[in-house]
């Protein structure tokens, strides 16, 4: 029988409406189970852990993801596959997180969520769950599991976690997964798109790291950006790795005022990552003037990464406590399937 390890950290799906505030609390997972007596039909055993207390995902922090590696390095040995209930503001951050600090994964990790309470008719999580469960414990006829990788399984869709993104706070298909197909799509029967799903390395073991420095921030670009306040965050001491978010293939203004703070932020060591506004597709720098002055500043390329993978990148590899000669090469190049090759 295949095991799965279920870890509840809380969010939408294991929430009920206080009848006398009318507002969404947390229950116990215990009730997640009462809810849907479906899990006891399933034919694998299914072992679970709750954060206490559980917590909306939009307090998540490192610190949990730091919680979730160890949890999952503990039981490592002892199941086939990890499921992480979770709440669905962040479950892009956390899958992206988990995906780089679970080096040489080789079981599944699937993180689901719902957009609406499980103890609610019209849920989404009963069938998320189920799914996730599915994923989880999928194998091949040698007892291989189909998806070695850190998912997102929602709706009818499975998503490497480190290309997935909250893309809608109303429908039941609330993620998408703009620059990377698919690595499931579930329907009557679950259609593996195998081609595209990451085998691990066997000269390479599973490598827990818990260690992130979060000395990051995001910077979306707008016409009309305050010079002063580019400047003051760029020359912040706390800042070691700085996201600028730019136009289109990623473009920004060709201004003295910001390729000068961003050649001194990069002499002193910070990390410059361009990532772009845009859903879908890359950043290109040698493609327009403005995007190879950002590089003569000493900017990188983050390609087609999305925003929540390349914080989360951002803070995995600051972490590690590499150069920051390092760090910038290694932000441009794939590390878990986050970034497409050119
Ligand atoms: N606020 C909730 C959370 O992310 C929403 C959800 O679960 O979908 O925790």
């Amino acid at each position: 029988m295949r095991t799965v390890f279920l870890i509840y950290t809380g969010g939408t799906i294991g929430m009920v409406k206080n009848p006398r505030t009318g507002t969404l609390e947390p229950l116990d997972f215990d009730n997640v189970r009462q809810h849907v007596p479906e899990l006891s039909e399933l034919d694998y055993r299914i072992r679970s852990y709750q954060f206490q207390p559980p917590i909306d995902s939009s307090d998540m922090r490192p610190t949990h993801w730091a919680q979730l590696v160890n949890i999952i390095a503990r039981h490592y040995d002892e199941v086939d596959g990890f499921v992480i209930l979770h709440g669905t503001d962040t479950m892009a951050y956390t899958a992206s997180a988990l995906s780089f600090m679970l080096e040489g994964l080789g079981k599944p990790v699937i993180l689901t969520g719902s957009q609406l309470p499980i103890g609610v008719l019209r849920t989404d999580g009963k069938e998320n769950l189920i799914n996730a469960i599915e994923l989880a414990a999928a194998c091949d006829g040698s007892g291989r599991p189909l998806v070695p990788e850190v998912c997102v399984c929602f709706g009818d869709q499975l998503l490497r976690g480190n290309r997935s993104t909250k893309a809608s706070a109303e429908r039941f298909d609330a993620f998408a997964s703009y620059n990377f197909p698919p690595l499931a799509t579930i329907g009557i029967n679950i259609h593996y798109n195998r081609a595209d799903i990451l085998r691990p390395d066997p000269t390479k073991p599973f490598a827990p790291h818990t260690e992130l420095d979060n000395s990051v921030i995001a910077i979306t670009l707008f016409p009309g950006i305050r010079p002063q306040i580019i400047e003051h965050v760029f020359e912040m001491p706390d800042v070691r790795g700085i996201i600028l978010r730019t136009y289109g293939s990623g473009n920004a203004p060709q201004q003295p005022w910001l390729l000068n703070a961003i050649a001194c932020a990069t002499e002193a060591g910070r990390v410059v990552v361009n990532i772009t506004q845009c859903d879908a597709g890359a950043v290109e720098m040698g493609l327009y003037e403005t995007g190879s002055q950002l590089r003569k500043a000493g900017v990188v390329s983050g390609g087609d990464m999305t925003i929540e993978c390349a914080t989360t990148k951002l803070m995995y590899l600051l972490g590690q406590g590499l150069p920051s000669e390092t760090v910038r090469r290694l932000m441009g190049e794939a590390l878990a399937g986050e970034i497409s090759e050119k």
